[in-house]
């Protein structure tokens, strides 16, 4: 059968670097969940679709156009065949994303889309309910944290790189924010799995928490 690793966690704690890290090491195939919620938040914009609109958010989401292409170490995403890669990482469609997640019809929308990600020789899951609900009866589950502080920072680092201008007490702001709404939502609220192992990365290195996850696997 499929071997299924999920990595859940509250934004910015390294989750999609060590999960790509995990499924290449592994020649896994790899789901950035988080990646869907991103792209109806940037769909419905797109279509002009009201957010506070929970039916037609959630009729957007099971129409999803949404391409991987997996090159590499590159994944590129396409939405109704345009790139949007870099535009679903913008923090406007971050903070929109964790509006539409709270929805359990968008919920609903995408679960099997997520779970045909699943396919031989395994998968790395990447999100906040891959242990909880997308994937219950996978064989390793990591709930990966770390202090807020350290998240924004992070966040901080990845987006001066890009030249993007911010602002530090903002991005600890609105990573709060986001943590309090995918935390209090009623439905698939982001918490470890009974089964989970948590991984604090506050003070690891990228190499330390790998090498944790893959003795996990081991
Ligand atoms: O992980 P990422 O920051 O790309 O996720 C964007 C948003 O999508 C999160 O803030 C969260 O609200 C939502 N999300 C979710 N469930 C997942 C993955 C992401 O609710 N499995």
């Amino acid at each position: 059968s499929v071997v299924v690793i999920t990595i859940d966690g509250p934004s910015g704690a390294g989750k999609g670097t060590l999960s790509q890290l995990v499924a290449k090491r592994l020649g896994y195939h790899l789901l950035d969940s988080g990646a869907l919620y991103r792209l109806v938040a940037l769909s419905a914009y797109k279509l002009n679709v009201n957010l506070q609109d929970e039916q037609a958010v959630a009729d957007v989401a099971s129409k999803l156009d949404v391409k991987f292409d997996v090159t590499g170490d590159t994944t590129k995403i396409f939405l109704a065949g345009e790139n949007v890669t870099d535009a679903i990482r913008q923090e406007a469609v971050s903070m929109n994303a964790s509006v539409v997640a709270a929805y359990p019809k968008v919920r609903a929308a995408l679960l099997q889309r997520q779970k045909d990600f699943a396919q031989a020789p395994g998968l790395v899951a990447d999100g906040r309910d891959m242990g909880t609900t997308v994937f219950p009866q996978a064989q390793v589950k990591v709930f990966l944290t770390a202090s807020a502080e350290a998240r924004a920072e992070r966040r901080f680092k990845q987006l001066q790189q890009k030249g993007v201008a911010v602002n530090m007490e903002e991005l600890v702001k609105d990573i709060k924010a986001r943590d309090d709404r995918d935390t209090q939502r009623a439905t698939s609220p982001l918490k470890p799995a009974d089964d989970a192992v948590i991984l604090d990365s506050t003070s690891l290195t990228i190499e330390q928490v790998l090498n944790a996850i893959l003795a996990y696997v081991r």
